[in-house]
């Protein structure tokens, strides 16, 4: 600036030095006239004039040179400061002012060092020194300075500098990079991307593979070398018609991009299933200059598509359509029987003492069995039925088409029926044990939506409760009547549940005699108090107890009363002799532990084992024969004995009852209400007794109602008797009264 205005003083130096001038003027000798110094004056003047003019032209170049220096400097694209050597600000420009947003007023004489970020500070005082230290050295550094709330990147150039005055400052200037910093995060963000699990695979406008990432080299098989300059025809699997690709094309062509699922070619010649996305990337005049194509391997997730849907509507056991599936069906069918008027039909069935084959033989078994009764169910029905399984051992065959008559429906679901129940009556082979089922079915018709899917199902679930009440192994055809017996025995089970928590079990005693009189002892009875039904007898309950389970604590109730009951006798000598016979059910004593809950109850009462005798039915028998002969062997040992009650209503072979250690047989009532009525019934009770003494066992008659009866068995040779002519069952104390008399 300086040499600058001495080169323009020196411009506008004038012709001749006014000073001189004048000494000029005054020195001239008086021979001059007037008129010619008024000249010289004049011109003088002029030249003055002129002298003026021009610098005050010199002045106002020098303003506008000045002005187009201030403007440059305070509207520069990048901020500048002046800092004193401690970082104090004395002088900015606008720009610096804008970008850190505080108006230059209040930058001057404030510290740099309030404006950056505190995670930047200490970059910043190490700047500072280095810049002092080292004299004279640019520098530059990024940080981030606040601007209002936020921050900004901001890259300072640092140049320590000497003022005119012989100050050391620091001259700064600042420019904002946040966007180039945003652009390569960006970048960053872009490349990682790039790496991602996707496969991605960018091409030229002429589709010519330029890029692919590692997972996309991983899908394909190939490497990227063996990709860059092919084009992707190279994976075409030969799954999609030229039309498939023609749209595609036309759909990326009309819109930017494309998405499918798409069936491609690995480099081992594998063809598998894959999303792509294939984007097209645009210049900014709207020209394609490449494509990107995202790949997502989805051949497992096919797969387990298919197997979720397989888990989802199937029965993972026997492949059967499950219960929603069915319920989809029928939805289905009812809308076919609106249009067709064709009744259908639903067959409820249940297979009948299943819990009994898998308590015995293990739930293996129970599978193989379900399997194979899937299998001779749905070779029973047409094509277009539906056999399903619900659970369990219940499955639901859907009859589609039946008739138009509602009777020939009936009678075609009931050939079916029958034709099922044929079927499964047939021995099965489990492994290597040989076993016959047998099925309970309820059947509904349907037609239309005049009844509701649940109804439907709930109706043919009653009428296979029906079935199973008829004696099992047989079908039965929902009807209203059926509907309230099952509601009555719902409601009797929900009571059951709570029955023996609120004690609502009493027992009884029915008297067994010697033919001489003497009280040998009892068999102990239950009976249950219902709160609003009075007393229920055992064949009301029991059956709904076993079923449900609930015979196991009822029975082991039981068991540990007649206990007591025999410890308490122990202590009189009336009652010390005395037996007291026990009902065990088949459900009961096939548990693991049944043999080990006896032993428990025994040495709980310390009792004398021989006084406890369990009677057991002859199906319970032969429900698993060797757990059976093993059970009583143990309990024998035990000391425990035993009866066969209701003998001769079961298929008891001699040969197996031989191998048990019965100690006493009972003959059911059945025979003996029929001496003297049925002739065949007195010899079977005959034959009975003949029999009962061959295999050295005691034997006893029950349901003795008259004084014939008991003569006639007596006369045969059964000297022991129960029934109401000898006494009826009664509680305890009623029993016990008797004794004292
Ligand atoms: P059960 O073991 O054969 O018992 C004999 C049944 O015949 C008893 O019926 C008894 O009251 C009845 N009875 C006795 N004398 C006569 C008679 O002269 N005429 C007639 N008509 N009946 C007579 P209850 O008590 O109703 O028991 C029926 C069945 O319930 C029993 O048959 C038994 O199988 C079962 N039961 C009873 N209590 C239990 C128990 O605590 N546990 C188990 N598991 N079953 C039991
Ligand atoms: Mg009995
Ligand atoms: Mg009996």
């Amino acid at each position: 600036m300086s040499s600058k205005s001495t080169k323009l003083n020196h411009q506008l130096k004038p012709r001749t030095d006014p000073q001189e001038r004048r000494t000029r003027i005054t020195k001239e000798p008086p021979s001059r006239s007037i008129e010619e110094l008024l000249h010289e004056l004049q011109v003088h003047q002029i030249e003055l004039k002129m002298q003026n003019e021009e610098l005050q032209r010199a002045r106002d170049d020098l303003e506008a040179s000045h002005n187009r220096y201030l403007d440059l400097y305070e509207f520069a694209p990048v901020g500048y400061l002046t800092l004193t050597v401690e970082g104090e600000i004395i002088e900015t420009n606008l720009t610096a002012a804008a970008l850190v947003g505080v108006e230059r007023c209040n930058l001057i004489n404030r510290h740099f060092s309030s404006l950056i970020s505190p995670k930047d500070g200490d970059r910043w005082h190490l700047l500072l020194k280095k810049l002092l230290d080292c004299e004279g050295e640019q520098n530059n550094l990024e940080l981030r300075l606040k601007r209002g709330d936020s921050y900004f990147h901001a890259r300072l150039d640092c140049l320590p500098a000497i003022t005119g005055d012989h100050t050391p400052v620091l001259r700064i200037t600042l420019t904002d990079i946040s966007e180039s910093k945003h652009a390569e995060e960006e970048l960053r963000i872009a490349a990682a991307a790039f790496e991602a699990q996707e496969g991605i695979m960018i091409t030229n406008a002429d589709n010519m593979i330029l890029r692919v990432n590692r997972a996309f080299t991983e899908i394909t098989g190939y490497s990227t070398e063996e990709l860059i300059g092919q084009t992707p025809r190279i994976f075409k699997s030969g799954q999609h018609d030229s039309a498939f690709y023609a749209e595609m094309w036309d759909c990326i062509n009309r819109t930017g991009s494309w998405q499918g699922e798409i069936w491609d070619q690995r480099k081992n010649g594998e063809i598998y299933p894959k999303r792509l996305t294939i984007t097209a990337v645009k210049d900014s005049d709207g020209n394609v200059t490449h494509y990107v194509g995202s790949h997502t391997d989805i051949s497992t997730r096919k797969a387990s598509e298919e197997e979720i849907k397989q888990l989802a509507y199937y029965d993972p056991l026997t492949a059967l359509p499950n219960r929603r599936l069915l319920l989809d069906r029928l939805q289905q069918a009812l809308a076919t029987s609106t249009r067709s008027r064709k009744y259908g039909a639903l067959l409820f069935l249940d297979l009948d003492n299943f819990k009994s084959l898998n308590d015995h033989l293990g739930h293996d078994m129970g599978d193989i069995l379900l399997q194979q009764v899937a299998q001779r169910l749905m070779d029973c029905v047409r094509e277009g039925d539906t056999v399903s399984r619900q659970g369990g051992d219940e499955f639901v065959i859907m009859l589609e088409e039946l008739s138009e008559n509602i009777e020939e429906a009936a009678v075609k679901a009931k050939t079916i029926g029958e034709k099922i129940i044929a079927s499964l009556n047939q021995a099965y082979q489990l492994s290597k044990h040989e076993y016959r089922s047998t099925p309970s079915i309820g059947i509904t018709l349907f037609i239309d939506h005049r009844h509701e899917i649940n109804t439907l199902l709930k109706r043919a679930d009653i009428a296979m409760y029906g079935a199973k009440a008829a004696g099992r192994n047989t079908l039965r055809f929902f009807d209203q009547d059926m509907q309230e017996a099952v509601t009555a025995r719902a409601a009797l089970e929900a009571d059951l549940r709570f029955a023996l928590m609120k004690n609502q079990f009493k027992l009884y005693f029915q008297r067994q005699v010697h033919h001489n009189g003497q009280i040998i002892g009892a068999e102990m009875l239950l009976r249950w108090k219902h709160p609003k039904r009075g007393i229920v007898l055992p064949h009301e309950f029991i059956p709904l107890a076993e079923e449900i389970g609930l015979i196991i604590p009822i029975g082991q109730w039981m068991l540990e009363a007649a206990c007591a009951q025999l410890k308490r006798w122990e202590s009189h000598a009336q009652t010390r002799d005395l037996q007291l016979a026990v009902n065990v059910s088949a459900r009961q004593f096939h548990q693991p532990d049944f043999t080990e809950q006896v032993r428990a109850m025994l040495n709980k009462f310390a009792i004398k084992a021989d006084r406890l005798k369990l009677e057991f039915t002859e199906s319970l028998l032969f429900d698993d024969i060797d757990d059976t002969i093993a059970k009583m062997k143990t309990l024998k040992e035990l000391g425990v004995s035993f009866s066969i009650d209701d003998f001769g209503t079961g298929y008891s072979s001699l040969a197996c009852l031989a191998q048990l250690p019965f100690d006493q047989l009972k003959i059911d009532q059945s025979f003996v209400s029929n001496i003297g009525i049925k002739p065949a019934d007195t010899l079977i009770v005959q034959t009975i007794i003949g029999m009962a003494d061959n295999l050295g066992m005691d034997i006893i008659a029950e349901g003795i109602e008259t004084e014939e009866q008991r003569a006639f068995l007596e006369l045969h040779g059964c000297h022991a008797f129960q029934g109401n002519l000898i006494g009826m069952a009664m509680p305890l104390a009623e029993f016990e009264r008797f004794l004292g008399d």
